[in-house]
């Protein structure tokens, strides 16, 4: 999952070149936010992440809409809306 805004700010402040996802459609803000301050961040585009993420939004909604209320889930629900 791509880190969200507080673990992007620590990887700014501390210094880290580069970030591997496994998608990064959850917090597009947060690459730009990273690439902004010199971050590689690379992309593997993994459909069994956003399944991951997507089942996990499904079974503790109220958690993501508490703390990651600004990522958009219906990016990740989309795939499990089609089988
Ligand atoms: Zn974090």
């Amino acid at each position: 999952m791509m880190p969200c805004y507080l673990c992007t700010s620590a990887a700014v402040q501390f210094g880290v070149g580069k970030v591997v996802t496994g998608e990064a459609e959850s917090t597009p803000v947060a690459r730009e936010f990273m690439e902004s301050h010199g971050i590689e961040v690379e992309n593997l585009d993994l459909s069994e992440r956003k399944d991951l993420l997507a089942e996990f939004i499904l079974r503790y909604l109220g958690l993501w809409d508490q703390f990651l209320a600004e990522c958009n889930p219906k990016i990740f629900l989309r795939p499990l809306e089609q089988r």
